[in-house]
């Protein structure tokens, strides 16, 4: 499977930086995964700066 080499740059709400996921899929994925363990609402969007996808609360 490809990874990315995630040099993207954004950050999160914490300041620390976002996990750069290869696919949607694999972000929708994990984001289905997290909403039912954390009980929150999350989304994915595709990262400005690099191939690939982030998961958001906002
Ligand atoms: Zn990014």
């Amino acid at each position: 499977m490809y990874y990315s080499n995630g040099k993207c740059s954004c950050t999160g709400k914490d300041g620390r930086k976002k996990r750069l996921y290869a696919t949607e899929f694999e972000a929708i994925d994990t984001a289905n995964y997290q909403s039912r363990l954390l009980g929150v609402q999350l989304r994915v969007y595709e990262c400005s700066d690099e191939r690939g996808w982030h998961i958001t609360s906002n």
